[in-house]
């Protein structure tokens, strides 16, 4: 997508990422290449978020549009033919009267809490902080990702910001079972005391400022993202995807939609709820699947009592990933944001993953008959964990099943 910034000297002196290492359980399992596919450039850029957002609003300016700084939006109420806005500019009181409101606000967005008269839910949150991090060891094309059982459902990343800067962070969703007791700034704190890896890569290196964290709103289907004259974008719409907790693209990506749908809406002069649902069509049908598929997996892992299985499955994926390009493509291409979700739920991959499988459970470290000990010890435990936690098993179920149904109902769409 084009926004107009690519051939700036600030975006292009950004730190460019072409390769990606995991890490789980403190052991460096594969490193490739960010995959090359059609119409994409097989490279990141990492930067700091003031940065990129100045340069998207230098822009936005450029193409005339009128920017008012450091107001707040506190509250609104929508007329039958505008929108008054209340705002909080420094300390004076700030007033507008628009035909539509875009509520591009972020995942505490104040225009949706109004709109649906609610916070979000927490099942459809995440949380992730991060802290920069300066005179750090790294390789400055090679970002590093870490899954342990500590961190999961989630994962915490080592991003290289230049030459000796970095990144480093950690993402996790808010509700799961048994409930997470650790806060994410004490999980970050203690990851980088004990983690080998991320220990040896910040070496004598200093924070810088301090660790910031925000919770993110995950896709949430049955949300109402426009209503009379209202239409929520980005985060504000809950468009991040819960695999890897990537928003900004769909930010930008709703933003064009939301501009197509508007511009639309205006020459038929029509901006009711109704007129707008052209945006939250067009949104579920370009990513609502997909969406949606993130969650279910999301679901699915929330079960941290099953976590050793979830290191072992990722293992698996890691494995079959090595010695299959196609394979190692649909992998680091979900992960980096690049490829769809639903390429993991193929005939071939699935074949993949359960061959994969089976050959790790014949031919892995101890044979077929470590496995089976592993499997009937992880299994009793198991048994014995439905006993103990009834109803948050049936609960975990129940969003599993809710999650394939809100999949294939948007599958179709
Ligand atoms: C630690 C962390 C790391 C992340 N890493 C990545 C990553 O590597 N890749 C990726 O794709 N995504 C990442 N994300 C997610 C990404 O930051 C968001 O998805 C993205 O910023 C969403 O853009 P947005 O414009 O919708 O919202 P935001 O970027 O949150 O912007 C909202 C804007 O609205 C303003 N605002 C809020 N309330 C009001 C109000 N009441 N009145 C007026 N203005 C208001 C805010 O000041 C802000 O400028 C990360 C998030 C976190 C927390």
């Amino acid at each position: 997508m084009n926004i107009g910034i690519g051939d700036l000297t600030d975006f292009q002196q950004a730190n460019v990422i072409t390769c990606a290492a995991v890490y789980i359980d403190g052991q460096k399992l594969i490193t490739g290449d960010i995959p090359n596919l059609d119409g994409m450039v097989n490279f990141g850029r990492v930067f700091p978020r003031v940065l990129l957002d100045n340069l998207v609003l230098e822009a936005a300016r450029k193409q005339g549009v009128n920017v008012i700084t450091r107001c707040k939006l506190e509250h609104y109420t929508v007329y039958d033919n505008h929108v008054a806005i209340d705002c909080k500019q420094e300390d004076k009181e700030q007033n507008f009267k628009v035909k539509l409101l875009v509520g591009a606000d972020g995942s505490n967005s104040t225009v949706a809490r109004i709109m649906n008269g609610k916070r979000p839910d927490p099942q459809h949150r995440i949380v992730a902080v991060r802290a920069y991090f300066e005179n750090v060891n790294l390789v400055p094309n090679q970002a590093e990702l870490f899954f342990t059982s500590k961190s999961f459902p989630g994962y915490y990343w080592f991003f290289p910001m230049g030459p000796t800067t970095a990144n480093v962070g950690v993402g996790m969703s808010l509700e799961n079972f048994p409930k997470t007791e650790t806060n994410l700034k004490e999980l970050l704190n203690d990851i980088l005391e004990n983690d080998p890896s991320l220990k040896a890569n910040i070496g004598t290196g200093t924070m810088v400022g301090k660790v910031e964290g925000w919770p993110l709103s995950i896709y949430n289907p049955d949300a109402t993202i426009v209503k009379d004259r209202l239409l929520l974008t980005g985060d504000a719409a809950g468009l991040i995807n819960s695999i890897n907790g990537e928003g900004i693209q769909y930010a930008l990506q709703s933003g064009r939609w939301a501009a197509e749908s508007i511009i639309s809406c205006f020459a038929a002069n029509d901006l009711s709820g109704s007129a707008l649902k052209i945006f939250d069509q067009k949104v579920r049908r370009e990513i609502g699947f997909d969406m949606s598929l993130s969650n279910l997996v999301l679901q699915v892992i929330r079960n941290r009592n099953l976590n050793p299985l979830w290191m072992k499955v990722l293992k698996i994926f890691i494995a079959q990933a090595k010695r299959d390009e196609r394979y190692t493509t649909i992998c680091g291409g979900i992960l980096a944001g690049m490829v769809p979700t639903n390429k993991a739920v193929t005939v071939y991959f699935i074949r993949k993953s359960i061959l994969q499988a089976l050959t790790t459970a014949f031919y892995g470290e101890g044979g077929i008959f470590r496995f089976i000990k592993q499997f009937t010890v992880l299994g009793s435990i198991a048994v014995w964990q439905v006993l103990l936690q009834r109803k948050e098993y049936w609960k975990w179920f129940k969003g599993i099943l809710k999650g394939a149904w809100l999949s294939l109902r948007l599958r179709n769409q």
